[in-house]
């Protein structure tokens, strides 16, 4: 079995899946010396079992918005690999979603899963339903809605949602409320909890704080670090928000944050007041990035994005492929030695190579974002055992199971001939595991 060969033979099977090809390609082709050493991955076809979800669901989701009109949605869940524990991913709303959207996130979330070393299969859902612009009202109609068809195919040891975009404390929390009225059970089968009703303390901030972690470890193997960097950031959701918070703490100028609409530049750099003022308009009242104009000195640019801004290091905490080729080269034209990936897949391919040419760290989503779903799993043993730990503890375990990552991508891109290449590295520390653990347990 030849990495191509795999590689045809996915992208056959899933015609116009394009976000789901790009996700596998940029995998499999780290894997080739793997699989040269590994004879039994051909001979078990662990390529082209990986790249196959265990299952995938979609269904119909109804709801009736303020008007009385009646809408539909689509609603999936893909249930992608088990060897390692239950499904675990997170849902995201957003007009984009399609099957090719959450195949390549769930298959990401394989390997992610896999590098925190809980254990934590991968899978990935959501719907094309947009929040933005909707009422809480029908933002809940819609949640008790999907719920209502997604509840009988999770559970606690079976699968184990969490949010992503579009999805965030209020969505979880009227899709936990459903769940628990449907099957008349308190029990973790949803993480990203309020803390009232067994969230963990620190998985707001867990995707965001740990893209920090993670590219502050980058930087500490040349003595470097965050303290007087400039730092761009795409997006202003979660992952964007605690970037942000983390990074000024640790004495950075972040200079940019951005929504779908455009990006704000703020050239001395983003206070706590200012980010304070972000918390509020996008976790509270759900305003656009636009209305920091009226609030602190910035300017807005209305469908650009941040990285044409000299910078040192980019944090892109938006979307997929919000880095092409020419965005990566204008960035390291402007200065940048670090971009650490807070979203899924930010970078096109393109880009990848740029950063890889230019022998600047670079740490990918699947190393880089693992924070998120690593507290996602101390959210879950939490419950299991019935505790709640205090920020301190949760914090310190978050920033270990980064440091350890970090040690695994640099470990196994030395083994197999990748030095200096976090993405290799991770795809390799990730898959490794996993297929083993196929191959433990027989065939299916
Ligand atoms: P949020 O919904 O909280 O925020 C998303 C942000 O990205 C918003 O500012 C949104 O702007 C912007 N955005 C979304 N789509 C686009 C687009 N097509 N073009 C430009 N801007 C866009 O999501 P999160 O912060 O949770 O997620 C952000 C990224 O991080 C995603 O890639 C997600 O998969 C990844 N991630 C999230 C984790 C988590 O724990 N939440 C864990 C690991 C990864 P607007 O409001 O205008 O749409």
């Amino acid at each position: 079995m030849s990495v191509n060969e795999a590689i045809e033979w996915v992208e056959n099977r899933n015609p116009g899946e394009k976000e789901f090809h790009q996700a596998v390609r940029e995998v499999f082709e780290s894997l080739e010396p793997v699989i040269k050493k590994h004879p039994e991955y051909s001979k078990q076809k662990i390529l082209y079992r990986i790249a196959e979800p265990e299952r995938a669901i979609t269904f119909r989701v109804p709801w009736e918005d303020d008007n009385g009109n009646v809408n539909i949605n689509k609603g999936f869940r893909v249930e992608f690999n088990s060897a390692i524990g239950p499904y675990k991913g997170g849902l995201r709303f957003h007009s984009s979603v399609n099957m090719s959207i959450l195949k390549f996130l769930g298959f990401e979330q394989i390997l992610k899963n896999s590098l925190t070393t809980l254990p934590m299969g991968g899978g990935k859902g959501g719907s094309d339903f947009d929040p933005k612009g909707k009422s809480d009202s029908e933002v809940r109609r819609f949640c008790v809605s999907f719920m209502s068809e997604l509840f009988r195919h999770i559970g606690p040891n079976t699968d184990v949602p969490a949010g992503d975009i579009g999805v965030g404390g209020r969505e979880i929390g009227f899709l936990y409320g459903q769940y628990k009225k449907l099957t008349n059970r308190f029990e973790s089968v949803l993480t990203g909890k309020n803390f009232n009703w067994g969230g963990s303390l620190i998985r707001p901030e867990a995707t965001g704080y740990g893209c920090v972690y993670f590219c502050t470890e980058m930087l500490k193997t040349k003595g470097d670090s965050f303290k007087g960097k400039t730092v761009s950031i795409s997006g202003s959701g979660n992952v964007a928000q605690y970037a942000a918070e983390k990074a000024i703490q640790l004495g950075a100028k972040v200079i940019t944050l951005s929504d779908s609409d455009g990006t704000i530049h703020v050239p001395s750099g983003l206070t706590k007041q200012n980010w304070d003022f972000v918390m509020e308009l996008k976790n509270v009242k759900r305003g656009r990035i636009e209305e920091c104009t009226d609030a602190f000195d910035c300017e807005f640019h209305k469908n650009e994005k941040p990285w044409k801004f000299d910078a040192d290091i980019a944090l892109p905490c938006a979307t997929q492929n919000e880095i092409d080729g020419k965005d990566a080269k204008m960035l390291l034209n402007n200065g940048c030695i670090a971009v650490a990936e807070g979203a899924n897949m930010p970078s096109t391919p393109e880009a990848i190579n740029a950063y890889l040419a230019a022998k600047i760290f670079f740490g990918p989503a699947k190393a880089a974002n693992a924070g998120g779903v690593a507290t996602s799993g101390l959210e879950m043993a939490q419950n299991h055992v019935g505790l709640s730990w205090s920020r301190e503890e949760v914090d310190k375990q978050l920033h270990n199971i980064m440091v350890n990552i970090h040690s695994s991508c640099i470990n196994a891109s030395k083994k197999y001939g990748f030095e200096g290449n976090y993405a290799a590295g991770a795809n390799i520390a990730g898959f490794i595991k996993v297929a083993d653990s196929m191959i433990d347990q027989g065939i299916w």
